[in-house]
């Protein structure tokens, strides 16, 4: 460990946001070192990037790969853990700064709110932990005198646009939403789509659940929700619109009638040095947006009823309580159906509005009354 180096833990090493940190980590290693790895079932990346980033821990979810990993690093200094209860012990280490939850679904939620109490600032990636309890996490944040800076890069557009602002000035956001690669469809057209075109996003390459997401704008819906927790909005001062090229990454409108945007090519390299980097900016060799090169930036209205998610995420964010919990629940089950070609696609959207209604409602959960809920919907709700 060098001193001044701000020291970071990385839960989902080995996904698309993990590993694209880690490039950013090692083009900037005079700023950043890796302290914790962690993957739930890619054992032979996570063992390379251990070998090559050499941090004082891994992770690896699935047990029964423990042995394996152990084998491989036996001749380094690297501790082996395995098992979801392992990620809650190593974001507590008292070398990290910061810890980037790079990991996905609600798996997210019980290290990050440990990494809060042990006072780690959060980069965070995993939406799905503000979706399920945000009510519980922003306090829990305040509390501790973390800070929650957020990667996903609509959230980070708006982040960027706030610096130097205060959010009570804030009239509404708008979060920008590329349609995905169904976008214009009719539910008649949408009745037959597969999980191959599904999984054909137009401008991002990501995992399969936030691909899946943004094809059903669930991932949009996800967004308004976690941008209330962020930035202490009302549903209502949340809009979004689409807007097919993903330049333009989100905006704010003030009291005055001023609109701030963040601009610039899709790289999620951008928001996540940003959040690693805060309060600096550092430099970046990313290729640069050119407006000629785009002539047309075009907007249109998103369709909340024929793309159903985005409307269930409104209702949920209005009803409150465990609402979204239960909402993001049943789509994690669904989405994993549907990549399992178990049901179609917009079986997606039915599962998650049947689960909100049959799940049991709370209006002020706890901390355990969200595992609970959570637990409810994928055991006893969502028959699948
Ligand atoms: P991914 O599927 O590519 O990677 C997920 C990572 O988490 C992997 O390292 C995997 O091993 C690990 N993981 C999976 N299930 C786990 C579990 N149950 N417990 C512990 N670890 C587990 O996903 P991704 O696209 O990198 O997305 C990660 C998070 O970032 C998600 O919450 C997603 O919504 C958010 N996000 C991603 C992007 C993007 O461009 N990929 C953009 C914005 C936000
Ligand atoms: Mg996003």
């Amino acid at each position: 460990m060098v001193e001044g180096r701000k020291q970071i833990a990385i839960l989902g090493s080995t996904g698309s946001i993990g590993t694209q940190a880690l490039e950013v980590i090692e083009t900037n290693s005079h700023l950043f070192e890796v302290q914790v790895l962690t993957a739930q079932n890619n054992v032979d990346l996570l063992i390379e990037q251990a070998l090559k980033f050499k941090p004082k821990a891994v992770v690896i979810g699935k047990e029964s790969a423990f042995n394996e990993v152990k084998e491989a690093l036996s001749n380094q200094k690297i501790e082996v853990l395995a098992g979801a209860k392992a990620l809650e012990e190593v974001v507590q280490y008292p070398e990290i700064d910061i810890v980037l939850t790079a990991l996905v679904g609600y798996a997210g939620l019980l290290p990050t709110v440990k990494a809060i109490e042990a006072g780690k600032d959060i980069a965070l990636a995993n939406k799905e932990t503000l979706v399920v309890a945000g009510a519980l996490i922003m306090p829990l944040a305040e509390k501790h005198q973390v800070k929650i800076l957020p990667v996903d890069s609509e959230h980070s557009a708006i982040f960027q646009c706030l610096v130097g602002e205060s959010y009570e000035e804030i009239e509404k956001i708008i979060l920008t939403a590329s349609g995905g690669p169904f976008r214009g469809y009719t539910l008649d057209q949408l009745q037959k789509v597969t999980k191959a075109q599904a999984l054909k996003h137009p401008n991002w390459s990501m995992g399969a659940k936030i691909t899946i997401d943004s094809a059903s704008l669930m991932n949009k819906g996800l967004e308004v929700i976690e941008a209330k927790w962020l930035f202490g909005l009302e549903a209502d001062q949340v809009e979004v619109i689409v807007h097919p090229q993903s330049i333009v990454h989100s905006l704010v409108q003030f009291r005055d009638g001023s609109m701030k945007a963040q601009m610039g090519l899709p790289d999620m390299k951008l928001p996540i040095q940003y959040a690693l980097a805060y309060p600096n900016r550092i430099d970046s060799d990313f290729p640069r947006f050119t407006f000629v090169n785009y002539p047309n930036l075009t907007f249109e209205q998103a369709d909340a009823n024929t793309f159903r998610n985005l409307g269930l995420a409104y209702e949920a964010l209005k009803k409150g309580g465990n609402m979204a919990c239960m909402l993001n629940a049943a789509n994690e089950m669904a989405v994993d159906a549907f990549l399992k070609e178990k049901i179609s696609f917009l079986q997606i959207a039915e599962i998650n509005e049947f689960c909100m209604q049959h799940g049991t409602f709370i209006e002020n959960p706890s901390l355990e009354e969200y595992v609970e809920s959570d637990r409810e919907v994928r055991e006893k709700i969502c028959k699948l």
